[in-house]
């Protein structure tokens, strides 16, 4: 018998008909013998629903707010999935994260969780019982609801699979498995068998959406071994494990976009000490994250400064940087929201040379201009126009030799 956690994005809980599915594959684990503890999204588009509510009444609403509205989705799914099981003959109890509790700090909508009171739910799973927890969502410690950022469910589950020491957490989605790049975007990707912790850290963080990028930090430190895998067929997913030899020999893993960044440039700033931390400080002040940046040889004894911020933080950055900007005698600014980021990632980088002049290559090939570059160990990065993005993508996709073999052999 083991314990088995399973998260439910918002597609597989999309539709009635859906949450029956989902509560039949519930039920097949706990027949199985095991004890079962499932983190169910809200249903497909209803946290966009609330979001857009939220932007309907302020531009800026209360992070407070905020957070109380957008956690309600969840709300919905987990007490629907427990009554269909409970229709079919099973105990199940839902419990909203503030319930269990999920202690997060205050961060609102941004939030991290701190620590799982798992006593209630082991209580509950000696009596039988299949526990459905809302994903996305915590409590902090003034007893505030908070959010954990989009995507958050992945996290919510792989925390409670750390603070349960469960034997299996297993994603359900709506692909079956991580591949080389977005599958929608590129039919011809390939799913992978396994993914190291590192290169899934990268690839979530340069926008592959199939897991939060918290989740995989969250299982890295943890040692939670992920399965990746479909709500709607049987198929073997991906395993986002540990890295080990063979990871090595494969130079690129996997392709990724994200379109979900901005660019600000700050033009003619005096060239002095201390400068950048005037511009960045009241940006981190405001807990918005600054990725990409790029400051220009000084000329005359002034420079410019280009980086990059969520766009969702955008508007509220540049209002900043404008003020800032001012103050330290810079010349101006200027937004850029047509951009986005095609990104390289695999270990094999480390010990292997060329793979960023190919990348390069391969995109000026295409007449795409770089405009600002990033690397790491393990990734490069490129900001393009955004109207390249998905050609930026096959292209390097098709470079690096990623399809599936057998479609290449029709
Ligand atoms: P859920 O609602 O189940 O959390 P998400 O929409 O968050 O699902 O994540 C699944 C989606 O991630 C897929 O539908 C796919 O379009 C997208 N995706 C992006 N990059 C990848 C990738 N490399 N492998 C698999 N899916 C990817
Ligand atoms: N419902 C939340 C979202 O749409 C959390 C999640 O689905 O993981 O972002
Ligand atoms: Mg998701």
């Amino acid at each position: 018998m083991a314990l088995v956690v399973q998260k439910y994005g918002g597609t597989s809980v999309g539709t009635i008909e859906r949450i029956r599915n989902v509560a039949r594959r519930v039920a097949k684990t706990y027949d199985d013998g095991n004890d079962v503890v499932v983190v169910v999204s809200a249903m497909a588009g209803e946290t966009n629903k609330l979001v857009a509510l939220a932007n309907e009444v302020c531009e800026f609403p209360s992070e407070r707010e905020y957070d109380v509205m957008v956690a309600t989705g969840e709300q919905v799914s987990i007490s629907l999935l427990s009554m269909c099981l409970q229709s079919m003959g099973y105990k199940a109890k839902s419990y909203l994260g503030f319930q269990i509790p999920i202690i997060t700090d205050s961060a609102y909508s941004k939030a991290r969780i701190q620590k799982i009171d798992d006593k209630k739910v082991r209580e509950d799973l000696k009596n039988g019982s299949i526990i459905i927890v809302a994903g996305f969502q915590g409590i902090d410690k003034e007893g505030n609801i908070t959010t954990l950022g989009r995507g958050g469910s992945d996290t919510s589950a792989v925390a409670m699979a750390a603070a349960l020491k469960a034997d299996v957490c297993e994603i359900y989605t709506d692909v079956d498995g991580i591949y080389t790049t977005d599958p929608r975007l590129v039919p011809e990707a390939s799913k992978m068998e396994k993914i190291s912790y590192d290169e899934m850290l990268e690839m979530a963080s340069l926008g592959s959406k199939v897991l939060q990028i918290r989740s995989v930090e969250f299982a890295k430190k943890y040692n939670v071994v992920i399965h990746v895998r479909s709500s709607f067929n049987d198929n073997p997913g991906t395993l986002v494990t540990k890295e080990d030899a063979d990871m090595e020999t494969v130079l690129v893993s996997g392709v990724t976009y994200n379109k979900d960044e901005a660019k600000i440039s700050v033009f003619r700033i005096p060239d002095k000490p201390g400068i950048a931390s005037r511009i960045f400080s009241p940006l981190s002040h405001a807990n918005i994250t600054v990725d990409m940046i790029i400051q220009n040889v000084s000329s005359d004894g002034y420079t410019d400064l280009t980086f990059t911020v969520p766009k969702t933080d955008y508007k509220k950055a540049i209002k900043i940087v404008e003020e800032t900007a001012k103050e330290v005698g810079a010349s101006g600014v200027k937004g850029d929201e047509n951009i986005a980021k095609v990104s390289i990632v695999g270990v094999g980088m480390r010990s292997h040379s060329g793979i960023a002049s190919k990348m390069f290559q391969t995109l000026s090939q295409e007449g795409i201009n770089i405009q600002m570059i990033s690397t790491s160990e393990i990734k490069v990065s490129c900001v393009i126009e955004s109207k390249y993005t998905e050609l930026a993508v096959r292209v390097l996709h098709e470079a690096f030799d990623l399809a599936k073999k057998d479609v290449k052999a029709e």
